[in-house]
């Protein structure tokens, strides 16, 4: 992708201890308006980016830049500002006794109006499904509720970018799907969106851009196509191969699709291809 990046990563390298270092020598452009899942077997280092893009942790060694600008001690806030993060542990983010002030907390702290600030944690309190919950206070919400509520927390924030790390972990179904249809409507706002994810189905399905990280390096960086088509790489990377794309290969094996180069993303998209035959 041409253009500049939101964010570039120049030789990043950050260690929580001496003997190793969490994240090596990462470098890579993450453009407006991408979505990218970062996908690696536990312990890659991909919580730890994460982190650092956000600038709760700082590297190392090597330098984050966000839009053209070096980020550095004094406008450390710029990330702060501009890149939201959605733990994987949503108790981590809970800091008010109720749900509506919870969401309430990081626009007022941005100093929004008050017409802005209720603006934003309705529109949050819709996103993510939490009609009724509002007055609730979040820690004796369940696991998936509270998800929801730290999600809800960043949205009405409204950073230009969004860091997801595994976000439908405690998810039901429903609200699962709520999730992706919230992400679509972020994407369709041109708002930039990273995923940390053990799903394959759907990292396929959603992401233009797959990152994979291994012992603290990307390993690869490629479309969904391009990364799955890599044997050696999903072994190694314990990625699992996602369901359409085995059915896609599958078919053309048995010569059922005329066309080779097209991979469906949805089932929607394989039963298009194969009513075309
Ligand atoms: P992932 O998100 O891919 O599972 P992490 O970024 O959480 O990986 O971890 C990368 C490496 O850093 C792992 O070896 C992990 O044990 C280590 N690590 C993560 N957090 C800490 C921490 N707070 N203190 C020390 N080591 C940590």
């Amino acid at each position: 992708m041409s253009g500049e990046s939101i964010l570039r990563l120049c030789d990043v390298s950050f260690s929580y201890s001496p003997e190793r270092q969490a994240v090596s020598r990462v470098c890579a452009d993450i453009h407006a308006g991408e979505r990218i899942a970062v996908l690696g077997p536990n312990g890659a280092g991909k919580s730890t980016l994460f982190l650092l893009l956000n600038g709760v942790l700082r590297p190392s060694e090597g330098s984050i830049r966000y839009l053209g600008k070096t980020i550095t001690e004094k406008n450390i806030n710029v990330l702060r500002r501009n890149v939201g993060i959605i733990f994987q542990d949503a108790d981590s983010q809970m800091i008010a006794p109720g749900v509506r002030e919870e969401i309430s907390f990081g626009p007022m702290n941005l100093k929004l109006s008050r017409e802005e600030t209720a603006r934003r944690v309705a529109y949050a309190i819709s996103c993510m499904n939490l009609q009724g919950l509002e007055e609730r206070p979040p820690h004796y919400l369940s696991g998936g509720e509270k998800k929801r509520v730290s999600i809800a927390d960043i949205i009405a924030m409204e950073p230009a970018v969004f860091l997801f790390d595994e976000p439908a972990a405690s998810l039901d179904c429903a609200n699962e799907e709520k999730l992706e249809a919230v992400l679509d409507d972020l994407s369709g706002q041109g708002k930039t969106l990273l995923i940390s994810t053990h799903d394959a189905d759907f990292a396929w399905r959603w992401a233009q851009r797959v990152l994979v990280m291994q012992g603290g390096i990307v390993r690869a960086d490629g479309t969904p196509p391009e990364i799955f088509a890599q044997e050696a790489l999903c072994r190694e990377a314990n990625l699992k191969c996602p369901t359409l794309y085995r059915i896609k290969k599958m078919l053309e094996e048995h010569n059922l699709l005329k066309e080779k180069g097209r991979f469906p993303r949805t089932v929607e998209e394989l039963k298009a291809l194969l009513g075309e035959r």
